[in-house]
């Protein structure tokens, strides 16, 4: 598997990374065997870095990893574990609190304790902040980090969903660079090639991570838009691409996301082994930038301006 450098560090990664948001199914055990097998899928076919939430399966994500973890004695040195916080529960702890976000310094800190503790892993690699907190106070942001990267509980930061006036926010008030934003970007919502996400990526050399890379072509995108005339589109194109280059069409979709020069690292979130394996045959796609211009007014419908 290709190897990136993630943001201004020296982290290497591979240019796949993979999404452990649904390896927990819904918690019994056969989804849990399949999300273990998926795990081993993924690092047979050289994933190393393997993308968490504290709120994946309400921790159950983040706790079967960590068995999978114990149960292969130094693995968990050849990986590199990402995971994310600052969004809470509607109920918790009251019962009538309402889904929020929170970047408060003593609930970021406990958050990645407790991944920590699911994970069994003494120190994260990498920790993102999960979605923008309206209310967040930069400086008091850039203290929690600090005192999580002096105690040893995480090496490196970044960001999720944020726009580009938070990331520069935040950064001025981090004295480490920010090394990832990971943004939902797919056929779907190409919202990061117009929002200016993807420029400051590759302005500032933050490596951009995409979620739900096949969103709108393997399944329904979160706040689906398209029409089953947008859907019929881009199939075709998609087809027509795939007996161009002797490619399934979803992987396709995965090289017009890996062609952008801004680095984007898709975030494959399958739980079927083969699928796994497979999507890294989109690195060796020699995709044209005419064949991206194709698939992009397939989406839009429209030539380009
Ligand atoms: P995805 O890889 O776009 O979608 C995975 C889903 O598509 C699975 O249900 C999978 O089914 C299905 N699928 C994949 N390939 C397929 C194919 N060829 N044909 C039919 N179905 C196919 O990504 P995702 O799981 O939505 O997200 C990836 C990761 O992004 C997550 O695991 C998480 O780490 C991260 N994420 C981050 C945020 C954020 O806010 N930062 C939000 C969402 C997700 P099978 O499992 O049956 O193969």
């Amino acid at each position: 598997m290709q190897q990136v450098t993630l943001g201004r560090s020296e982290l290497r990664s591979s240019r796949l990374v993979y999404g452990c948001m649904r390896i927990a199914g819904d918690g019994g055990s056969a989804d849990r065997d399949r999300g273990k097998r998926a795990i081993h899928a993924a690092l047979e076919a050289g994933y190393t870095q393997f993308d968490h939430a504290d709120i994946y399966g309400d921790g159950a994500c983040e706790s079967l990893f960590g068995e999978v973890l114990q149960e292969n004695p130094g693995l968990r040195d050849e990986l590199l574990i990402t995971s994310k916080c600052g969004i809470r529960k509607a109920g918790q702890p009251e019962a009538d609190d309402p889904k929020r976000y929170d970047f408060s310094y003593q609930y970021l800190v406990d958050s990645v304790e407790g991944s920590l503790e699911r994970l069994g892993v003494d120190t994260l690699d990498l920790l993102l902040l999960h979605r923008p907190d309206y209310l967040f106070n930069a400086a008091e942001v850039a203290t929690a980090l600090e005192t999580l990267h002096e105690n040893g509980r995480v090496r490196h930061f970044g960001v999720s969903n944020f726009r580009t006036s938070q990331v520069k926010l935040l950064q001025s008030q981090c004295p480490w660079p920010l090394l990832v934003n990971q943004v939902e970007i797919n056929l779907h919502n190409i919202d990061a090639l117009d929002n200016g996400v993807l420029d400051q990526c590759q302005r500032r050399k933050i490596t951009p991570q995409a979620w739900s890379p096949l969103g709108g072509v393997a399944f329904e995108a979160w706040s689906n838009t398209f029409t089953p005339e947008d859907e019929a589109r881009i199939r075709t194109e998609l087809e027509h691409q795939a007996e161009v280059y002797g490619a399934e069409p979803w992987l396709l979709a995965l090289a017009w996301l890996l062609k952008h020069p801004a680095g984007i690292q898709p975030i494959i979130g399958s739980t079927t082994p083969a699928r796994i394996a497979a999507a890294a045959g989109a690195l060796n796609i020699p995709y044209r930038r005419e064949d991206w211009y194709r698939l992009l007014e397939a989406r839009t419908g429209r030539a380009a301006p």
